[in-house]
């Protein structure tokens, strides 16, 4: 029994139907997306040193510039700047 009930549920990101997201974006609303989004990334590096494919760079688009977006593209530059350590220069 209670006298008020609370709802908090949280939310999930909102592509507003922009055209791709829903089929190609990681999102970020949970511990597992993120974890997704961080071994396909740490994979793609990988196999761009491992392969001798054409493929000399990884382009990653963020989409939504709040701080979640800004915060994001922070780590990834300092992730690439990481990497140089180990010789992974792209
Ligand atoms: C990547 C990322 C980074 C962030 N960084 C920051 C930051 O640095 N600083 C900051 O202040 N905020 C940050 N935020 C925002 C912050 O996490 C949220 O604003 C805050 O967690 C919202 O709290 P909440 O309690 O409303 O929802 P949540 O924290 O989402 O909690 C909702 C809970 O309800 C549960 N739930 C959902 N549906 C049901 C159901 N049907 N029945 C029972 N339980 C249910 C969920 O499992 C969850 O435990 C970040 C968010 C993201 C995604």
């Amino acid at each position: 029994r209670y006298d008020h009930l609370v709802i908090a549920i949280g939310s999930v990101s909102n592509d507003f139907n922009t055209p791709g997201i829903k089929e190609h974006c990681y999102f970020l609303d949970s511990n597992q997306q993120a974890e997704r989004f961080q071994h396909s990334l740490l994979d793609s590096f990988t196999r761009l040193h491992q392969d001798d494919n054409q493929q000399q760079s990884l382009d990653i688009a963020i989409v939504g510039g709040g701080a979640t977006g800004v915060e994001l593209s922070a780590e990834l530059y300092h992730l690439s700047e990481l990497l140089k350590l180990y010789g992974l220069t792209n």
